[in-house]
């Protein structure tokens, strides 16, 4: 199964010329940072694997590409989360829905267990995995990443490499900041800096995720004026979406890469006189479910 060699594509947002990283392009359905995350997955050849394990949010993308990943290995994915909003039983949607249509079990543990227990713990201590389980953590944040990400690495290498004489810059939003991690480690000794912003928790909380997975250099984090929650509402990033979309007819990520943007909208002296790279990391099923809660709010028009 071939998984690389996304295409590249140069756009124009705003008076910003940049070169696309289209790793949302991986793929039909395996794709963007979490199929280059879980790609060391991909290659297990063990006959006595069954069944794949991981935890989240039932709308988290990390859920429709293990999904993927389960379909194209003939594994069962269990996938447990606190609860499943009612709305969202009700009506699947977004990456819920992809990932229940290609068969994956979606586990409440709120509704298994009397007191209150992280799905982690449930997993540990209730479900209990045996030796045909694969147990993978939240986000894919584990030191497996390393593998698909340099090979992400090693494409935006390659290429930069008949684009001779210019000065780059990698930009990508981070949740865990495993890939942004991972992929500075491939690209800093090229002399190819790496920035990404905090979308979960502030720089302090993704300075510690780094460290937690144990490299000592880290790309740059850039932030926002304003204090920055993932998940709610922006209108500053619903109108820069867009903005996106009408420039440069990309649909991006609704929960990570507006954020990225702004940024670096923020701090163009960051980029200035070099040439800006950014890393398309998928997410776009989630839209789905993120876009109708914008126009909701924003566009009552419609
Ligand atoms: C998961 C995800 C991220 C964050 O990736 P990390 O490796 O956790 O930093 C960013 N963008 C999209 C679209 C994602 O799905």
């Amino acid at each position: 199964m071939i998984l690389n060699n996304s295409p590249v594509t140069q756009h124009r947002f705003q008076d910003i010329e940049f070169f696309l990283k289209r790793d949302d392009k991986l793929h039909s359905q395996f794709s963007g940072n979490k199929a280059r995350k879980f790609k060391q997955l991909l290659n297990i050849e063990n006959p006595e694997i069954t069944t794949i394990i991981g935890y989240g949010s039932a709308q988290a993308n990390s859920l429709y590409s293990l999904a993927s990943l389960a379909c194209i290995k003939g594994w069962q994915l269990e996938f447990y989360v606190d609860h499943i909003p009612n709305w969202l039983k009700e009506k699947p949607i977004g990456n819920y829905r992809g990932a229940l249509d290609l068969g994956a079990k979606v586990i409440a543990v709120s509704e298994l267990s009397l007191e209150p227990i992280h799905p982690k713990d449930f997993i540990e201590t209730i479900r209990k995995p045996s030796n045909d389980c694969i147990r993978v953590p939240e986000g894919g944040r584990f030191s497996m990443a390393e593998f698909g990400v340099r090979e992400l690495g090693e494409e935006i290498l390659h290429w930069t490499k008949y684009e001779s004489g210019q000065d780059f810059v990698v930009a990508l939003p981070s949740g865990t900041g495993t890939t942004s991690l991972y992929l500075n480690k491939v690209l800093k000794p090229h002399g190819i800096n790496v920035v990404t912003c905090p979308c979960v928790g502030g720089a302090d909380y993704l300075t510690e995720q780094f460290n937690e997975l144990d490299e000592n250099s880290h790309p740059e984090i850039l932030t926002l004026k304003d204090k920055h929650h993932f998940g709610r509402l922006y209108q500053e990033d619903y109108v820069i979406w867009k903005q996106l979309l009408e420039d440069t007819y990309v649909e991006f990520d609704l929960l990570y890469d507006p954020m990225m943007w702004r940024c670096l909208l923020e701090h163009k002296h960051y980029f200035e006189g070099k040439t800006l790279i950014y890393v398309h990391q998928g997410g776009i099923l989630g839209n789905e479910s993120m876009l109708p809660r914008y126009q909701r709010k924003w566009d009552q028009a419609h």
